[in-house]
């Protein structure tokens, strides 16, 4: 659903830089392991994250991101690790501190709004210590900043789901939290809708200052709204930095993966390169003799004039707006190039073509690395 089509009509969000400033505070974890009968859902997991840093942990489903999440609000305790808020250990068996008193806000993937109450007592409930007068207050200002002020004395059911989202956020920055846990925020809506929940968001996090942990499998979510990006697979931390980091200098096949398309070509190393019917690439770090695969990225291959380069054959074009994907065909590979460049109208499928893949872009990782 479109932002103008909300079932309650148009409601922006309110006006920037009201949100409310939090105190931000830092986010440890030390060795943390956590399972859950015979599952491992974390295996000896370190993480630290400064006061008012943006941190999204990305990865597949399954890979213990909520896992995390939730060590962090004090919902689950750790099987082994500490966590520690400011330097202090939250964890510990005989001092631990419950949720509601680690100043922690959260926003849970399905918005967990309490369907009995209304929105105005849905963002009271987390400011159950203030007045009632002063609670109101501050709950209609929150709502004010995600927009929905008018809102306040509707129910979750007539909500779209966009603005049951504005609403979970509204009560998890009413308090102040020093802290801002989100579990994919933004996974059930809609791709425009999205856009624009995304960018209101990540403006709102900067204004609170809080520390905040963004849950996603979505590498663009990530980019887009985090300081950096802690890569996440099977229960461990597989690389951390920022988006231009893992996306530049990804330190293996699985982060590569994880944040293009690639066409992969498989090789064997000699002399320190992998030769391939695209050329020869460098292959660094990686023995004589070993299987290795090269990645080539879509949008970083020249389409050139026939004649140039490597020989190759248009056999597919898809039209995708600024950028077409084109399918091609070249000697010594028996599968499709995939690429991503704007394409003169004058080159048509079926048409020989020349390809251009600058070697310094491919990506050389050995194949044991899947
Ligand atoms: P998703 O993106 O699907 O939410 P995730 O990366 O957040 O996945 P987690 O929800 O943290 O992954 O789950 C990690 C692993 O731990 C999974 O194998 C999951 O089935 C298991 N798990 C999580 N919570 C429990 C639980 N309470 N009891 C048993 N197993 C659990």
């Amino acid at each position: 659903m479109a932002q103008s089509e909300t079932k309650s009509g148009w409601l922006g969000w309110g006006r920037r830089g009201t949100a409310g400033a939090a105190i931000p505070m830092a986010l440890g974890f030390e060795g943390v392991t956590q399972r859950f009968g015979s599952v491992t859902a974390l295996s000896d997991v370190s993480l630290s994250v400064k006061p008012g840093e943006i941190v999204a942990l990305l990865g597949q489903s399954g890979c213990g991101k909520t896992t995390l999440l939730r060590l962090a609000a004090g919902v689950e305790r750790p099987s082994a690790g500490r966590v520690l808020l400011e330097g202090r250990d939250v964890s510990n068996p005989a001092r631990f501190v419950e949720p509601e008193h680690r100043g922690v806000g959260f926003v849970f993937q399905d918005y967990a709004l309490f369907p009995h109450l209304s929105v105005r007592e849905n963002v009271r409930f987390g400011l159950r210590g203030q007045a009632p007068a002063a609670a109101d207050a501050t709950a209609l200002r929150a709502l004010g900043r995600v927009g929905l002020a008018e809102l306040a004395d509707a129910y979750p059911h007539m909500l779209s789901g966009g603005e049951q989202q504005r609403v979970a956020l509204a009560r998890a920055i009413a308090p102040r939290p020093g802290v801002l846990l989100m579990d994919e925020p933004f996974s059930n809506l809609d791709r425009r809708l999205r856009d624009v929940v995304r960018d209101e968001t990540a403006a709102l996090l900067e204004e609170t200052g809080a520390t905040s942990i963004i849950v996603t499998h979505d590498p663009e979510d990530a980019m887009r709204i985090a300081d950096r990006i802690v890569l996440m697979r099977a229960g461990r931390i597989v690389q951390i930095g920022t988006g231009e980091e893992l996306y530049r200098q990804p330190a293996s096949l699985f982060a590569a993966r994880f944040f293009c398309d690639l066409t992969e070509v498989e090789g064997r190393v000699s002399d320190g390169a992998v030769d391939t019917p695209f050329g020869r690439f460098a292959a660094p770090g990686i023995a004589e003799g070993a299987a290795a695969i090269a990645c080539i990225r879509p949008h970083r291959v020249r389409i050139v004039p026939k004649g140039y380069y490597l020989r190759g054959r248009l056999i597919g074009r898809r039209f995708l707006g600024e950028a077409d994907h084109l399918q091609v065909r070249v000697d010594g590979f028996d599968r499709a190039l995939s690429v991503r460049a704007p394409l003169s109208d004058e080159i048509a499928v079926g048409d020989e073509i020349g390809v251009e893949i600058p070697s310094d872009e491919v990506l050389v990782f050995p194949a044991a690395d899947q």
